[in-house]
């Protein structure tokens, strides 16, 4: 006997939700994708933004997670962030609990989602061991600074501000150095003492590569989350310490991946250790001013946002 299975075909488009934008993270790479810099070329006309806090407007048909009214983030947008309404497929939208208003909703996406897969995917950190997050004051940082506390670790950050070492400090680490100081290497060199730092989340690989290979310890893995260009490094700095130097790309994770991460970043709203910090703000019409001073920052002081009104 023959038998024949019936199956639903779901469009992607019945999938997908429509978000009144309330707030949307500015990143770094939005830059990038702007100016032409990034390996991803988008389709024109482009509109930038994946960090999207805002309230479900309208959903598709086989969209069962969300209905209007509810209040979201995204790690990613297929229409773009930097708008009124952003459409998005349901599996990249999450609910943002009451207790995170849309500010900090726009802070989540790419920051919290990289700097957890940077520590427990790439570096798979163990409670115990030390991280430097070398840049800790800026989205990824801070976001890298709270999880690396909440999972038991020893927790260095940097930053070139006081206001910004100020801000490292009251969001999880246990340690702060000022990267822009002429011996601050030195510095944390003492603090770490001879065994040297297990992991280095570094937001500026070009610049820190080759103090970072000194400052590990032996089996110490560096995780290059920035690098905004070219530098050279002695290859034996890795041999005596077997160390590694490992590359994060947030987009290569799987839908499993993301969906884990999300979980793990639930718990933390939930039970309060995350907690998005809020820099400089513009209004959505200002986002070619944003553009230009994330670049160009005097000092990051938390997640650059875009804000509707
Ligand atoms: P951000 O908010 O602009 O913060 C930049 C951070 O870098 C600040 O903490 C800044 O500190 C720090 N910094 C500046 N000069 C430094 C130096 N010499 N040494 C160490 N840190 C330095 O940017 P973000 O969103 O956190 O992103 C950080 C980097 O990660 C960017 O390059 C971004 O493109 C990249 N990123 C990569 C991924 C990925 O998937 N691989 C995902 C997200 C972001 P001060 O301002 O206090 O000097």
């Amino acid at each position: 006997m023959l038998l024949f299975q019936f199956q639903k075909t779901i469009s992607p488009l019945s999938l997908q939700v429509l978000i009144k934008v309330e707030a949307c993270g500015v990143n770094p790479v939005d830059t990038y994708i702007r100016s032409g810099t990034h390996s991803v070329k988008p389709l024109l006309p482009y509109t930038p933004g994946f960090d999207v806090a805002g309230i479900i407007e309208a959903v598709g048909e086989s969209v069962s997670a969300f209905k209007k009214g509810d209040r979201v983030f995204t790690t990613r947008t297929i229409s773009g962030g930097y708008a009124e309404y952003a459409l998005a497929a349901d599996h990249t939208v999450y609910t943002l609990p009451e207790k995170l208003d849309f500010k900090q909703g726009a802070a989540i996406g790419i920051p919290y989602f990289t700097a957890y897969r940077a520590l427990l995917h790439s570096a798979c950190v163990k409670p115990g061991e030390s991280v430097l997050v070398h840049g800790a004051s800026g989205g990824v940082g801070i976001a890298a600074c709270q999880i690396a506390r909440a999972y038991g670790l020893k927790v260095l950050g940097t930053a070139s501000t006081e206001e910004g070492q100020k801000i490292v400090l009251e969001n999880g680490a246990h340690k702060v150095f000022n990267h822009k100081e002429a011996n601050y290497i030195d510095k944390i060199k003492k603090s770490v003492g001879e065994k040297g730092v297990d992991v280095i989340i570094e937001m500026l690989a070009n610049v820190n590569l080759s103090n970072d290979l000194n400052l590990l310890s032996h089996g110490g893995r560096v995780i290059v989350v920035g690098s905004r260009g070219p530098i050279e490094i002695n290859p034996r700095d890795t041999m005596t310490k077997e160390s590694s130097i490992k590359g994060v790309t947030l987009f290569s994770s799987t839908k499993e991946e993301f969906q884990q991460f999300a979980a793990a970043l639930q718990a933390g709203m939930e039970i309060g250790w995350l907690k998005p910090v809020i820099g400089p703000q513009y209004l959505l019409e200002k986002a070619a001013q944003a553009h230009e001073n994330i670049i160009h920052s005097s000092g990051a002081t938390g997640k650059m946002i875009l804000l509707l009104k």
